[in-house]
Protein backbone atom coordinates (compact mmCIF):
# COMPACT_ATOMS: atom_id res chain seq x y z
CA UNK A 1 0.00 0.00 0.00
CA UNK A 2 1.38 3.55 -1.30
CA UNK A 3 1.17 6.38 1.08
CA UNK A 4 -1.13 9.03 -0.18
CA UNK A 5 -0.49 12.88 0.65
CA UNK A 6 -2.65 15.41 0.82
CA UNK A 7 -2.70 17.84 -2.76
CA UNK A 8 -3.29 20.81 -0.50
CA UNK A 9 -1.42 20.09 3.07
CA UNK A 10 0.35 17.48 2.35
CA UNK A 11 -0.86 15.05 5.34
CA UNK A 12 -0.27 11.40 4.99
CA UNK A 13 -2.97 9.25 4.18
CA UNK A 14 -2.58 5.42 4.08
CA UNK A 15 -5.39 4.94 1.65
CA UNK A 16 -6.06 7.48 -1.38
CA UNK A 17 -9.39 9.70 -1.08
CA UNK A 18 -9.57 9.04 -4.94
CA UNK A 19 -9.62 5.41 -5.15
CA UNK A 20 -7.58 2.89 -6.28
CA UNK A 21 -8.07 4.46 -9.46
CA UNK A 22 -7.26 8.09 -9.03
CA UNK A 23 -10.25 9.14 -10.26
CA UNK A 24 -12.76 8.49 -7.93
CA UNK A 25 -13.06 10.64 -4.95
CA UNK A 26 -14.71 9.86 -1.91
CA UNK A 27 -15.95 13.20 -0.79
CA UNK A 28 -14.21 12.68 2.44
CA UNK A 29 -12.75 15.36 4.30
CA UNK A 30 -9.16 16.10 5.36
CA UNK A 31 -8.63 16.12 9.12
CA UNK A 32 -6.06 18.59 8.85
CA UNK A 33 -6.85 21.29 6.50
CA UNK A 34 -10.56 20.48 5.51
CA UNK A 35 -10.54 19.97 1.82
CA UNK A 36 -13.30 18.15 0.38
CA UNK A 37 -11.74 15.31 -1.62
CA UNK A 38 -12.28 15.74 -5.27
CA UNK A 39 -14.05 19.06 -4.29
CA UNK A 40 -10.98 21.76 -3.92
CA UNK A 41 -8.42 19.60 -5.04
CA UNK A 42 -10.15 18.49 -8.42
CA UNK A 43 -6.84 20.39 -10.11
CA UNK A 44 -3.62 21.93 -9.30
CA UNK A 45 -5.62 25.75 -9.32
CA UNK A 46 -8.15 24.81 -7.04
CA UNK A 47 -5.86 22.93 -4.57
CA UNK A 48 -3.39 26.27 -4.63
CA UNK A 49 -6.40 28.62 -3.93
CA UNK A 50 -7.75 26.32 -1.08
CA UNK A 51 -3.91 25.97 0.55
CA UNK A 52 -3.71 29.72 0.41
CA UNK A 53 -6.48 30.65 1.53
CA UNK A 54 -6.15 27.95 4.44
CA UNK A 55 -2.74 29.29 5.34
CA UNK A 56 -4.29 32.78 5.33
CA UNK A 57 -6.61 31.97 7.92
CA UNK A 58 -3.81 30.39 10.10
CA UNK A 59 -3.52 27.10 8.71
CA UNK A 60 -5.75 24.99 11.99
CA UNK A 61 -6.37 21.78 11.45
CA UNK A 62 -9.84 20.97 10.71
CA UNK A 63 -10.24 18.18 13.29
CA UNK A 64 -7.88 19.37 16.03
CA UNK A 65 -7.95 16.77 17.91
CA UNK A 66 -6.40 14.89 15.33
CA UNK A 67 -3.23 17.34 15.15
CA UNK A 68 -0.41 16.15 16.44
CA UNK A 69 1.39 17.26 19.33
CA UNK A 70 4.41 19.01 17.46
CA UNK A 71 3.15 19.56 13.81
CA UNK A 72 4.76 21.81 12.07
CA UNK A 73 3.27 22.87 9.03
CA UNK A 74 6.73 23.53 7.41
CA UNK A 75 7.43 19.67 7.77
CA UNK A 76 4.49 18.61 6.17
CA UNK A 77 4.22 20.62 3.36
CA UNK A 78 6.92 19.35 1.37
CA UNK A 79 4.62 16.06 1.11
CA UNK A 80 2.18 18.13 -1.72
CA UNK A 81 2.45 16.01 -4.31
CA UNK A 82 4.46 17.13 -7.33
CA UNK A 83 2.25 19.20 -9.90
CA UNK A 84 0.10 20.57 -6.97
CA UNK A 85 2.66 23.07 -5.23
ZN1 LIG B 1 -5.05 18.35 3.67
Amino acid sequence: MEVWYCRVCGLDYDESPWGPDGHTPDFSTCACCGVEFGYQDYTPDSARAYRAQWLAAGAAWFYPNMKPHNWQPGAQLPQVPAGYH
